[in-house]
């Protein structure tokens, strides 16, 4: 389980805030994720020393010098085990986990199988500009099928993968779709994955200026709506109607937290052997006395 451990008196958007300037192209939708995020965390009152952040390789992974606290900037599609082995180690931390849709669905789509199906405590931020940007706009797996892109001029002949049909065949437990635009909207799901129990599938519908020209700012603007803003209350914990609401996109695409099953263990509860343990791994080995081992290499 997530255990967020709260400060008394919180720390403010300064103390995220370093002297290293952005270089995102401009009307990039990292603005707007990066400020989002750093609200997050200045609510839940998580001071930068109180919350891991993990990145992938991408334009979003540049983020990881552009905002204090604990960050480390990992390999290309491994985010998500650089952070669950970090939440194994010790689970009283929050893990946040930034990766980009070519990376996620593409060469680490492995470790995003196996995160959901095993509830790993931890939160994927998934920046979702459907495309490559880092590396110059070529097709990722959510690449609208027909689109020219860099590195396939004529057009992309293969099928474009759903993502949310993806995530939800695999019975994750917490699902929230965002758009990049919508910084107080973010703010509340980024909240709202970090502090659940388990696995937290966020999905950020992101504005791509230079490479993106099928879901612009002005598109995503026009056809994206909220699920709780509707005049009925959604069931967040209806997993069919949640299944279906976000995967059709055909007129409307459905922003908000989806799904959130909070009866569902996380990853570290269901382990047998870590049960009516108080320690944490990492202080299990700093109080370990290993000389005796070292000994042979000395
Ligand atoms: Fe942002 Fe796209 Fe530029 Fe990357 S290439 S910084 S995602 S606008
Ligand atoms: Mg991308």
């Amino acid at each position: 389980m997530k255990k967020i451990p709260l400060s008394a008196s919180g720390p403010v958007m300064k103390d995220y805030t370093c002297s290293v300037t952005p270089t995102w192209c401009e009307g990039c939708g990292n603005y707007g994720i990066w400020t989002a995020l750093k609200t997050a965390l200045v609510e839940l009152k998580l001071q930068p020393h109180q919350v891991l952040l993990c990145y992938d390789v991408g334009c979003h992974g540049n983020m990881s010098d552009k905002m204090l606290g604990y960050r480390i900037h990992g390999l290309h599609g491994r985010v998500i085990p650089l952070a669950a082995g970090a939440k194994l180690a010790n689970p009283r931390l929050p893990v946040i986990a930034v990766g980009g849709d070519g990376a996620s669905f593409s060469e680490g789509v492995g470790h995003l199988v196996h995160a959901i199906r095993s509830n790993y405590p931890i939160t994927l931020l998934m920046h979702n500009n459907a495309n490559y940007g880092l590396t110059t706009g070529q097709a990722s797996a959510l690449t609208k099928k027909g689109e020219r892109m860099n590195s396939s001029p004529n057009g992309i002949p293969e099928e474009t993968l759903n993502s949310m049909d993806f995530v939800f065949s695999l019975k994750p437990t917490f699902v929230a779709r965002a758009f990049s635009g919508n910084v107080p909207q973010m703010v509340q799901i980024m909240k709202a994955a970090i502090l659940h129990r388990g696995f937290a599938y966020v999905d950020i519908l992101q504005a791509c200026p230079s490479y993106n020209h099928f879901a612009t700012q002005e598109w995503l603007e026009e056809h994206c709506y909220s699920v709780q803003d509707g005049k009925k209350k959604y069931d967040t914990s209806d997993f069919d109607l949640a299944r279906k609401t976000a995967v059709d996109t055909g007129k409307k695409i459905a922003t908000g937290i989806l799904y959130q099953g909070k009866d569902v263990p996380d990853f570290i509860e269901r382990l047998q052997p870590r049960k009516n343990v108080k320690t944490t791994p990492v202080e299990e080995v700093a109080i370990t006395d290993i000389s005796r081992w070292m000994e042979r290499f000395i």
